[in-house]
């Protein structure tokens, strides 16, 4: 065993623990009034805070940053899933929380005001271009998929003609797994703002990246439709201005080394959402 795979299994097991000995405060299990407001009200804690999440968090950032898909990292994802899990299945055994509901047969596409058919990328979902492994990366080598979104905006504003901005929305129920906030182009990295959604009742994870601003953070409890951040033009390649404006979303499924899904008959056949921006 390297050093490395021995520090993150000892990281780990201490952060499981000290989320499994932690009781959790009953305030925070009210759910948002609405299934489309945001749930990150700066009052209400997460609903399953864990340093594992963290973890989780700074995994998937060297996941994206070097390329590699190294597993001491896909380890410590799943392990913050697992907890993510475990918190979920406690919260409902105390009644805190109503349970998860199945998996959704439709969607709530990802895209707030927009119709799959006028959102996918390529003809026939083509622009999925399968890879036998988790990235963040677009290229020849790594394929893409994930598929990309795209909104109607004006002059790559990330808003329509009324001026608003179009929002990124939770497909189906679920809980945050990790959040970034804050890219530059200085600062680098390929997804930008970004949010991991743990979907239970299919045991994925869905990635939704190039967000303008975030609007959950790890551990929140989402409904299906709930707003997690609006849509951006962060990351490296989005940024530019060649690029026009979605969102890469992506399936994985964690505890199979994080294998790609293409969710296009999903995403096909999704309902639209009629949310629109608070502003
Ligand atoms: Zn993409």
């Amino acid at each position: 065993m390297t050093d490395i795979f021995k520090k993150t299994v000892s990281v780990v097991l201490t952060a499981f623990l000290s989320l499994a000995a932690t009781p959790e405060p009953t305030s925070t299990a009210r759910l948002a009034p609405s299934s489309l407001a945001p749930s990150s009200d700066d009052e209400r804690p997460p609903a399953c805070a864990s340093p594992l999440l963290d973890e989780a968090r700074a995994a998937h950032e060297r996941l994206c940053q070097e390329e590699t898909c190294a597993p001491e990292d896909l380890a410590v994802l799943d392990a913050a899933v697992a907890a993510l899990r475990a918190c979920a299945l406690r919260r409902q055994e105390l009644s805190e929380v109503p349970p998860l509901p199945a998996a959704a047969a439709r969607w709530i596409f990802p895209v707030s005001r927009m119709r799959p058919q006028d959102s996918m990328g390529g003809p026939d979902g083509k622009g999925y271009l399968k890879n036998r492994r988790v990235t963040c990366y677009a290229s020849a080598r790594t394929g893409h998929p994930a598929h990309d979104l795209f909104v109607r905006d004006r002059r790559q504003s990330g808003r329509d003609r009324e001026g608003r901005a179009f929002e990124a929305l939770a497909v189906e129920a679920g809980y945050v797994l990790a959040t970034r906030e804050g890219w530059t182009p200085e600062n680098g990295g390929a997804g930008g703002n970004y949010v991991l959604l743990y979907l239970p009742a299919r045991n994925w994870v869905a990635y939704y990246a190039h967000l303008d601003t975030v609007a959950v953070r790890a551990g929140d409890r989402v409904e299906a439709g709930a707003v997690l951040g609006k849509i951006g033009r962060s990351g490296r390649n989005a940024w530019a201005s060649r690029s026009p404006t979605h969102l890469h979303f992506a399936i994985w499924e964690p505890g199979r080394n994080w294998m790609p899904i293409d969710p296009y008959a999903m995403l096909r056949r999704a309902s639209v959402s009629s949310a629109s921006a608070s502003e």
